[in-house]
């Protein structure tokens, strides 16, 4: 358990902050609002980071999801300070940071590599942030010891990094990067140098972090499926843009545009025309001829539009129905959990179905005939 986060001024008056109730949850929060505002960085006539607009609220954990060279860690760079921003500023509660060097920015930071000190124990590097700040013994060793047991890496606390496995080394960085409980925590791909399994329970374990320290969080990662377990809201980056910000669920079901639909999740993205519309519901007729309802974020006029349909919300019919539209299986892969069958459309479009492992369901020969069905709230167009 955590204890009250307020600690005792050390010699030079250097403390940790105290936390304030997030008054929805109860949670408690410690963690600063930032604004980014036309924030931009430029490398020769390139924009890494292009007039970027940002409001993180206080405690909020936020993911950049992004493609390799989408401008993610040059954005992060930017609020650390370790680059300065060639126009635009960063507000950290309402204070610009660009004059402010990143050792007195007081942010917490987790990189991909642990960068540890290898001839230093688990323990004493954990306490290195809080000697360093002059805080006192005592108070230094009570923080070590709560923060180890968070990380749960109290058993390992008089290891040298050597003798510890890349998760556990991680966990010390985390552990290193939160004991001041630092308002604010910067992590840049901090699991990707993890094998899947460990990643995923790690994964778990910071956003479980998130919620006992409530500071504000901002990570960066290109791993939709990191993106979509832990945070609060996602910012989806493109060319050195943001081009959707939203919550997990909304960033998977209502993509914004053709870019995030197939970043995030895998997608069947179907080209149709509009036939009619009743508001936000559109009938629509693909390639092949067949006929279908679409939900849409705003009503939409007459045109050729890309339909998202996610593969789990296909469903495999026995029968021919008045609804279904036939396909012919060219691939089908057993998962372990679910069947990953490709299969072409009449007129030649490819969908991609996904369905969960069960006994009912054979896995088909490449050159079966399926009849497929989905219903308008399975369907998004896109804009
Ligand atoms: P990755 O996931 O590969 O780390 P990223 O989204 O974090 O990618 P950045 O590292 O922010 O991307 O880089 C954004 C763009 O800026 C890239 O095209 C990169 O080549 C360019 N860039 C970054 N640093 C520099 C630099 N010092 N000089 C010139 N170009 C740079």
């Amino acid at each position: 358990m955590t204890e009250p986060l307020a600690l005792r001024a050390g010699r030079s008056g250097a403390s940790v902050p105290t936390s304030q109730s997030d008054g929805a949850s109860g949670r408690q929060v410690i963690g600063s609002r930032i604004a980014v505002r036309e924030a931009e960085k430029q490398y020769g006539e390139f924009y890494a980071v292009n007039r970027i607009n940002l409001d993180i609220e206080p405690g909020e954990f936020i993911t950049l999801l992004g493609p390799s060279g989408s401008g993610k860690t040059t954005l992060l760079n930017l609020l650390a300070g370790f680059q300065s921003l060639d126009g635009g500023e960063i507000l950290v509660d309402g204070r610009p940071v660009h004059n402010v060097p990143t050792h007195k920015r007081g942010f917490g930071m987790v990189f991909q590599s642990y960068a540890l000190f290898p001839n230093m124990t688990v323990t004493q590097n954990v306490a290195f942030p809080l000697r360093m700040a002059g805080i006192d013994r005592a108070t230094t060793e009570r923080r070590v010891a709560e923060t180890l047991e968070i990380m749960r890496l109290s058993d390992h606390a008089r290891k040298s990094p050597s003798e510890m496995s890349g998760g556990q080394q991680q966990r010390v960085a985390i552990a290193r990067a939160i004991v001041m409980r630092p308002k604010v925590v910067l992590m840049d791909e901090p699991l990707s140098a993890l094998d899947r399994r460990l990643r995923e329970s790690i994964q778990i374990e910071i956003r479980d972090l998130h919620q006992t320290i409530g500071s504000t969080i901002l990570f960066v990662t290109h791993d939709q499926g990191e993106a979509l377990t832990m945070s609060d809201r996602i910012a989806v980056l493109d060319a050195g843009k943001i081009v959707q910000i939203g919550r997990p669920l909304d960033i998977y079901r209502h993509p914004s545009n053709r870019f995030v639909a197939s970043f995030v999740g895998e997608s069947n993205l179907i080209e149709a025309e509009i036939v009619q519309k009743r508001g936000t519901t559109v009938t629509l007729k693909n390639r092949a001829g067949h006929v279908f309802d679409a939900e849409s974020r705003d009503a939409i006029d007459v045109g050729r539009v890309t339909v998202l349909l996610r593969p789990e919300r296909v469903a495999i019919a026995n029968e021919p129905t008045a609804t279904s539209t036939p396909v012919t299986v060219t691939s089908a892969i057993f998962l372990g959990e679910i069947l990953r069958i490709e299969a072409q459309m009449e007129g030649g479009d490819t969908l991609l179905i996904r369905c969960t492992d069960t006994a009912r369901q054979p896995l088909p020969n490449v050159g079966d005939r399926l009849h497929v069905n989905w219903g308008p709230e399975d369907c998004w167009v896109l804009t």
